[in-house]
């Protein structure tokens, strides 16, 4: 890495200017009642994008105030369900039309490709929106065959005030996730940005009150986690709460909803997810997508391949290629074209990163490239691989989010289905074979939430996300995120002429 030539370079001037700073409480932006406001960085430099208005428990009161209003009293649950459709979808034309801007926004905050943004995550953002507008007008319950004289049916309601959490890498996408089932559904929202991508969802939401979202529906709490997460989490009047990020967060917001209105808590937490190449496998193919699997969007992914399983027959050659790949990843300015992999998202993740390839040498794993910081300024981490890595190293263990492979040999396909699934997480799993019976073993074998087979990364809005076990509660996206934001009234009636 020639990272002489990267620290010379000046950074680009990003193709937009910060719209909004303030909280979005009841349709309009606001200061914090504090008045204290926090800074937002350039992952690129480290400096200065704008000071962001910090909420905290009481903006959090407001905002829950106004959501509950809405929700109570406001038009947004009594709509006929096409009128929501029509709003959803407007939002979605509104978010194309700004594709760019909003693409230039996340890019700056967090630091990932321009040409990722604006080609995928906005795109994919729109097209979220516009399969919920299309699930809008389509929830409705059951008639039900009970004994006895009675008609019986059910009505899917939607369940109130939810809260909603997100993380930082990918600010949009999981907003997308969590506000759309959510809308689709006529509930209202407050939701919590992370405190290192505050921009881009109060541009949206902005977009979206522009459409037609009335007032309260979806309010916007910028801020940190222990002070407006923890307020959220805890209110006794949100209703339900969903939550992404890190498990050990997870538990405390489960814990919080628990002691607070028991309200139901959707979480998708951490991973450590296998990626295995078997022995059939086209060596090439196999490196290319066990490269995208871990180090796509700076390898700051919850379903990331972080453990390169590799069938020992293929482990050498696997091995090389795998380096020459990740030492020619294209790493600089996310607003570059051309550019494959910008800036971690900030200082913490960055010195987290190079302590974990600290341990990774430490512990005797052996590294091929990378294992730097690249550059001089900014957040910038070279492609890192490991080879000889082994199951009880921290590297192994532990979620990196950084852009560091870990490549470990297996013998045969019994030992990698329980190395695979000997850990706490259960998120998703890569497979590459074109042998139909080993995938068909490995997809029933393995305890995670998604199996990607010669495939990984496909995040189409129809198909159902999450996690098993420490990887979390529930699924978002496609059919089954809706039941997170529906209750089931049963509702009873006696008839009158039976024999009818
Ligand atoms: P985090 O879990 O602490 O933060 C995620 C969100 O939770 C943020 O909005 C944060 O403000 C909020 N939060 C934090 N503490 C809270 C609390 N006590 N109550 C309520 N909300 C709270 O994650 P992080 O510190 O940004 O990152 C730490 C690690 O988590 C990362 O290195 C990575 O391993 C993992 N992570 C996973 C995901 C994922 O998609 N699953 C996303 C981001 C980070």
């Amino acid at each position: 890495y020639n990272s002489t030539a990267a620290a010379a370079e000046e950074p680009i001037t990003p193709p937009v200017t910060v719209p909004h700073t303030q909280l979005l409480i009841n349709g309009k932006f606001v200061d914090a009642a504090s008045g204290r406001t926090f800074q937002t960085l350039d992952p690129r430099t480290g400096e200065l994008i704008a000071n962001v208005a910090e909420g905290d428990a009481e903006d959090v009161n407001r905002a829950v105030a106004a959501a509950r209003k809405a929700f109570d009293e406001g038009p947004w649950p009594r709509l006929p369900a096409f009128e929501r459709q029509k709003i959803l979808l407007k939002c979605a034309d509104l978010v194309d039309k700004h594709n760019d801007e909003i693409a230039a926004l996340e890019t700056w905050d967090n630091g990932k490709p321009y040409e990722q943004a604006a080609k995928v995550e906005v795109p994919m953002f729109a097209r979220l929106f516009r399969y919920y507008a299309g699930w809008a007008d389509k929830i409705h319950g059951l008639t039900v065959p009970a004994d006895g004289p009675y008609h019986v049916q059910t009505l899917h309601e939607p369940i109130g005030v939810a809260g909603q959490i997100i993380p930082w890498n990918f600010p949009l996408l999981m907003f997308a996730w969590k506000v759309g089932p959510a809308l689709a559904t006529g509930n209202t929202i407050v939701l919590k940005t992370a405190e290192q991508t505050p921009l881009s969802a109060l541009y949206v939401a902005r977009l979206f009150h522009e459409a037609g979202l009335p007032e309260g529906v979806l309010n916007i709490i910028s801020g940190f986690g222990p002070t407006a997460g923890a307020a959220l989490a805890s209110h006794m009047d949100v209703d339900k709460l969903a939550f992404t990020g890190s498990t050990e967060t997870g538990k405390i917001v489960l814990e919080l909803g628990a002691k607070s209105n028991l309200k139901p808590v959707t979480l998708e937490l951490g991973g450590k997810s296998p990626f295995i190449v078997c022995e059939d496998a086209d060596v090439d193919q196999a490196v290319e997508l066990a490269h995208f699997a871990l180090f796509f969007n700076q390898g700051q992914c919850c379903c990331a391949g972080s453990r390169t399983f590799v069938h020992e027959k293929v482990y050498d050659e696997f091995v090389e290629k795998a380096k020459v790949r990740a030492s020619r990843r294209s790493v600089g300015d996310p607003f570059k074209a051309g550019i494959e992999q910008g800036p971690q998202v900030d200082s913490e993740q960055f010195e987290k990163i190079l302590k974990y390839i600290r341990s990774g040498v430490e512990c005797g794993a052996t590294l091929e490239t990378g294992g730097e910081r690249f550059g001089s300024k900014g957040y910038y981490v070279q492609p890192t691989v490991f080879s000889n890595v082994k199951d009880d190293m921290l590297i192994a263990k532990d979620e990196i989010f950084g852009p560091v492979q870990s490549i470990l040999k297996f013998k045969d396909l019994n030992e990698v289905i329980k190395r695979s699934n000997a850990t706490r997480y259960g998120l998703a799993a890569g497979v590459f074979t074109q042998n139909i019976d080993t995938a068909n073993t490995l997809i029933r074998a393995l305890r995670v939430g998604t199996v990607w087979v010669n495939t990984f990364d496909i995040f189409d809005a129809a198909i159902p996300f999450g996690g098993y076990k420490m990887s979390g509660h529930g699924r978002e996206k496609g059919i089954y995120s809706l039941s997170n934001y529906l209750q089931v009234k049963a509702v009873v009636t006696p008839l009158k002429n039976p024999a009818w």
